[in-house]
């Protein structure tokens, strides 16, 4: 396990003004109030993370739209400023990206942007996003122009999308085309939407009797801070099942290095039995155990103790028996040659 995350994604505002049809959001708005992160807290975290070369990515969006907080040009700023060898990026909607918020992201020292529009057909993305097609395309397609005079297009924006029940294969296969037209290199397609460990209803749900780990970097390389402070297992953890600290009273090391997260990545790693609800068990992205397979964890020092004490007792006890054995012979054979 290494030492201090590599990847850091902040929830620097808990809101999003969309409403997408695969996306846990619309289920649990209503359970955590909107709030923007403290500052406070938020240059804790970074402050912190300048100490550390070990930082790759600091990732400025969690089960958000990072573009509702007012202060995420300064944050991102902020960031590279103090971790300038890190990456710093967001993934947003792109509907509220107007001039001046556009202006203020090609000036910032954003390294790159995600664009997460799920069609290009105005019925699609109404259905799907809950959002304005005339004010969103034209707010992105803008960005685009003014990205292009400003920056690398190429590296730095990507845009993105997945299957979903409103996008029929002919509007996937034309809006691949629709981006590249428009100049953008890097569009990623993902092939079906995932129930988010079961946070969206209506996608089928998965249920794993026993599991050895998971798939994603997400719980061993990344930490998940949601706008609280409250550092939970990973972004599919949208109901703050497992919360494994606060960093406003404790460090992003402590945490990471604690002996609660030691408990949890045991029992997603299947070596710790959990409860038949453990949100990996309710996840595509956990490794399912073959029949059988279950890695055994030995916690109780006192065990390997014991176990020790066996081992050296067998293994003297057969050089001594092996001795014996051998002078006795030794003494026999000895004697029935005189
Ligand atoms: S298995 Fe799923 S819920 Fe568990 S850590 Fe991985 S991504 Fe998160």
């Amino acid at each position: 396990m290494m030492k201090f995350p590599k990847y850091l994604s902040i929830q620097t505002t808990s809101l999003c003004n969309a409403s997408c049809v695969f996306c846990p959001y619309r289920e649990i708005r209503d359970l955590f109030p909107a709030k923007i992160m403290e500052e406070a807290l938020f240059r804790k975290i970074v402050d912190e993370c300048s100490l550390h070369r070990e930082v790759e990515r600091i990732i400025l969006y969690l089960n958000n739209e990072p573009l509702t907080d007012p202060r995420i040009v300064e944050r991102i700023n902020y960031a590279k400023e103090k971790v300038p060898w890190a990456g710093v990026h967001i993934l947003t909607n792109g509907s509220l990206l107007n001039d001046s918020l556009a202006e203020g992201l090609l000036s910032s020292r954003l390294d790159w942007i995600g664009i997460s529009l799920h069609g290009t057909e105005p019925e699609t993305v109404k259905e799907a996003m809950g959002l304005d097609y005339d004010l969103t395309f034209n707010r992105v397609l803008s960005f685009i122009d003014k990205a292009k005079a400003k920056r690398n297009i190429r590296d730095f924006v990507m845009l993105t999308f997945l299957r979903h029940k409103y996008l029929t294969p002919e509007e996937k296969d034309k809006s691949m085309g629709f981006w590249r037209n428009k100049g953008i290199e890097w569009v990623r397609y993902f092939d079906g939407p995932v129930s988010r460990a079961g946070n969206v209803s209506g996608l089928p749900p998965v249920r794993r009797n026993k599991i050895t780990g998971c798939a994603t970097i997400w719980a061993n390389e990344m930490m998940h801070i949601v706008e609280d402070g409250n550092v939970v297992l990973c972004c599919m953890d949208w109901r703050r099942e497992v919360i494994l600290g606060n960093l406003k009273s404790v460090s992003v090391q402590e945490i990471w290095s604690s002996k609660e997260y030691a408990l949890v990545r045991d029992k997603r790693d299947g070596r710790l039995d959990s409860g038949a609800d453990f949100i990996c068990k309710r996840c595509e992205a956990a490794i399912p155990a073959a029949a059988g397979q279950v890695k055994p964890k030995m916690r109780s020092p006192f065990l390997w103790l014991l176990l020790s004490f066996v081992c050296a007792f067998t293994i003297f006890y057969m050089t001594y028996f092996w001795a014996y054995m051998h002078l006795r012979n030794r003494i026999i054979l000895g004697g029935s040659r005189k």
